[in-house]
């Protein structure tokens, strides 16, 4: 058997560790942190769960992503969710991983004010994405290339939505797909070119699932949810937007026909509308797109996995010191 020999630490390490020691305990106080899931991959919704003392219901908390080179990746607002058994406010957080991040080990702050109050690490795995190149027609290519005070304007009020944290829980359980289908004709994070008519190209990514259905085919609801927009835009068509959790949306674009008015709540798997190609599209299709904090996320990993899994998240709230 081998022992090994302890080496006799420099007087600096020793400090060191005593500092941090010293400021973990004052950063962690009594606090119990949670995150659901330790491992990820680009896309995917992590939710970060905190309890103690010193978190009110008022307390303003926020969730942050930082990778390995110290910059910030993602970032939500706290909300409340429950009380624990002796009173105490329980916040959560949901945040997802970009779909551009590089794989490797990061971490999540939660940050009050200006300083940190608690850090759980958290490794990004590695993930490749499809590349596809799409030719644009005349039209596809103005509703791509050319400037519209209007589309600016959309794209402000899709903004608007898109980041803001609520308060309503509408869903804990995992999403459904929209159509009954399977057949994708584009996947969650393609790597697009689009070929322009005049041969000049351009790059995106592309941030939901495409269904390749046809015209007329209903568009249910991947969850119970509230109608935060149902309206014609130039570039996504006809769309609906419903809000699940806070600052958790799912969109459905290309519509033919909206049978939803913003502001009512919807069950899963009530219809939202019949599926189409209005507004930048190459065939009938259904996009469906999920964001999490503004991020987009990976809608398969909503469907294996409830995005707020409740009973866990209480289950797992650990002291972190
Ligand atoms: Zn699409």
């Amino acid at each position: 058997m081998m022992i090994a020999k302890q080496k006799p630490r420099c007087l600096l390490g020793m400090f060191l560790i005593l500092f941090l020691g010293l400021s973990m305990g004052i950063m962690a106080q009594d606090l119990r942190l949670a995150l659901i899931p330790e491992q990820l991959r680009p896309g995917e919704p992590v939710t970060i769960g905190i309890t103690g003392a010193t978190v009110g219901a008022d307390t303003k908390l926020w969730a942050e992503l930082i990778n390995a080179q110290g910059r910030r990746l993602s970032r939500a607002s706290f909300f409340s969710l429950t009380m624990d058994q002796d009173g105490a406010t329980v916040k959560a957080a949901i945040l997802a991983v970009p779909c551009t991040s590089g794989p490797g080990p990061a971490l999540i702050r939660v940050q009050q004010g200006s300083g940190s109050i608690g850090e759980m690490n958290i490794t990004i795995l590695p993930r490749d994405f499809v590349s596809e190149e799409i030719a644009l027609d005349q039209n596809n290519t103005e509703l791509r290339t050319v400037a519209d005070p209007q589309k600016t304007t959309e794209a402000n009020t899709l903004w608007a939505i898109l980041s803001r944290t609520g308060a309503d829980l509408y869903t804990t359980e995992p999403f459904k797909p929209p159509v009954t289908t399977t057949r994708r004709t584009s996947f969650f994070g393609d790597r697009r070119v689009y070929k322009y008519v005049d041969g000049s190209r351009d790059t995106a990514i592309h941030a939901g699932i495409d269904y390749g259905v046809p015209t007329g085919t209903a568009v249910t609801a991947c969850a119970p949810g509230k109608v935060v927009l149902a309206r014609p835009r130039i570039v996504t068509g006809n769309s609906v937007i419903l809000e699940h959790l806070p600052g958790v949306y799912s969109l459905y674009y290309h519509l033919d026909k909206i049978e939803v008015q913003e502001g009512t709540l919807v069950k899963g798997g009530d219809r939202l509308g019949q599926s189409g190609a209005t507004g930048l599209a190459t065939g009938p299709h259904l996009h469906w797109e999920i964001r999490v904090a503004g991020e987009n996320t990976d809608p398969d990993a909503c469907i294996a996995h409830a995005v707020l899994d409740k009973d866990t998240l209480l289950g797992k709230l650990i002291p972190i010191h």
